[in-house]
């Protein structure tokens, strides 16, 4: 049912879930990449989420998260910086999706 599954049956390694920090078997983690991009696996290291963390993190509405993410300067400006504008916009944003209901 969960094709995911079927790609990452290759290890038994424990990882530490980014929620809840439980060690969870990899085979039992569900991979969370902040790029959004699972598809490119090059050089990059993934994080993961235990299945109830998966399912209660998963309901978030991501879209228009990548474009959110680049006006707030994501890698090309500093930390603190990227953190106040992405709050900023994120904050708007939720602004105009209550507007609309
Ligand atoms: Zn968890």
């Amino acid at each position: 049912m969960d094709f995911r599954n079927a790609w990452h049956r290759d290890t038994d390694e424990d990882v530490c879930c980014i929620a809840c920090g439980d060690t969870v078997a990899r085979s039992d983690a569900r991979e969370y990449d902040k790029y959004g991009n699972r598809w490119n696996r090059d050089d990059k290291s993934f994080e993961y989420l235990c299945k109830p963390c998966y399912r209660e993190n998963c309901h978030f509405d991501r879209t228009g998260l990548e474009d959110q993410l680049e006006a707030a300067g994501a890698g090309t400006v500093s930390r603190g910086a990227f953190l106040r504008r992405y709050q900023h916009i994120a904050a708007e944003t939720e602004q105009t999706r209550a507007d609309g209901r």
